[in-house]
């Protein structure tokens, strides 16, 4: 019996495995990451399209016994063996399988616990409920991968596409695709897996950016958080909130008192791989946030005025900036890539910093 709690749903359309690894655009010379293989449909298509090596994470024991049951006497038997490893233990274990020379094998664990392995694609058909975590993890991998062709839960799908202005829009787009370009490539009905989950697919290409955007993820996260607290509210609103102008005085006194000129700092943040490991550890799901859900009075509670003079005149200092970028009255769900980037340069040319 197939486990709902691990997100089993079988593809048993071969069709659409067939088109899955097709627009996978395999290379001989690659090793491919399989999350999830269960059965194995996709993993044979894979081992069939004459990649270097495959690669599987496969959480559920009594998945990795039938892979092994439906691969015995198969032309590619030989290629495929199983490495029980345990979550401290991946790496050590993964270098002895790769000196027997073991091509493909499957790695039985959890694949947001165990370090992963080189991979130049990755190809998968994913338990829904770490779509969220997954992604961050295989972006903030290195060394960085080619491509990633996954399939996701629909609605996830369209939020890590949606376009400024898109209902879906939120900080799950904005922090993916600052990171990766990602298209969508197939719907997948319901009923294309046994047994049907109750929601539709969609099969997505994440092709991570080389180089990465220059920008620290921690300064860009900052920003985006208050900018999609509440995606509909103006920024000239958000900003004005007593808890976010602390925040950002706190940093602003912090960074003075180490004396780092606005100078030096400028042109130096870069995304640095501790930055992307931050990525890894957004686990809260960002996927179903759409930051437009909070009472608004919570907001006025906020909305108070600052007491004292200096934080009087910080609050102009930031609604200044805002309107030096003709920010003030835009909202977040509007704002592209290059809008946060100007937003995030602006604030930290006039020595404001989100973390
Ligand atoms: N790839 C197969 C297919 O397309 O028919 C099965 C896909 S099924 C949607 C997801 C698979 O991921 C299941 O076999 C499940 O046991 C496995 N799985 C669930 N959580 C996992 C985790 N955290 N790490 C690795 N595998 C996991």
């Amino acid at each position: 019996p197939f486990e709902k709690s691990k997100g089993q749903h079988i593809l048993r359309n071969p069709a659409l495995v067939d088109s899955i690894v097709a627009k996978a655009g395999l290379k001989p010379t690659d090793t491919v990451l399989e999350i999830g293989p269960g059965t194995g449909n996709l993993t044979k298509r894979l081992l069939e399209a004459g990649v270097k090596a495959v690669v599987a994470v496969e959480l559920d024991p009594r998945m990795v016994l039938e892979l092994n049951r439906r691969f015995q006497g198969h032309p590619l038997s030989s290629r495929l063996k199983v490495a029980t490893v345990f979550r401290f233990l991946v790496p050590v274990i993964y270098i002895a399988v790769l000196d027997c020379r073991v091509d493909s094998p499957v790695i039985q664990g959890d694949v947001l616990k165990c370090d992963l392995p080189y991979f130049d694609i990755c190809v998968a058909n994913i338990p829904y409920q770490i779509s969220s975590p997954l992604t961050f993890k295989l972006l903030s991998h290195r060394p960085i991968f080619r491509c990633a062709v996954i399939m996701f839960q629909r609605e996830f799908a369209m939020r890590l596409v949606a376009q400024p202005g898109d209902s879906l829009y939120c900080r799950l787009s904005v922090n993916v695709q600052l990171l990766s370009r990602v298209s969508h490539l197939l719907k997948v009905g319901r009923n294309n897996f046994r047994p049907p989950p109750k929601v539709d697919s969609s099969v997505v290409r994440i092709e991570p950016r080389k180089p990465l955007p220059p920008v620290s993820f921690k300064e860009w996260d900052g920003l985006v958080r208050i900018c999609f607290n509440r995606k509909n509210k103006t920024l000239g609103s958000l900003f004005k909130q007593k808890r976010v102008l602390e925040l950002l005085e706190k940093n602003y006194k912090t960074m003075q008192s180490l004396q780092l000129t606005q100078d030096a700092e400028m042109g130096e943040e870069k995304m640095s791989a501790d930055d992307v490991a931050l990525l890894a550890n957004m686990v809260e799901d960002l996927s179903m946030e759409t930051g437009d859900e909070k009472e608004d009075d919570e907001m006025e509670m906020d909305d108070a005025d600052m007491a004292g003079e200096g934080a009087a005149s910080f609050k102009e200092k930031i609604m200044g900036i805002l309107q030096q970028g003709d920010f003030a009255e835009k909202r977040g769900s509007k704002l592209s890539q290059v809008d946060f980037l100007y937003l995030l340069s602006l604030f930290n040319k006039a020595g404001i910093h989100f973390s």
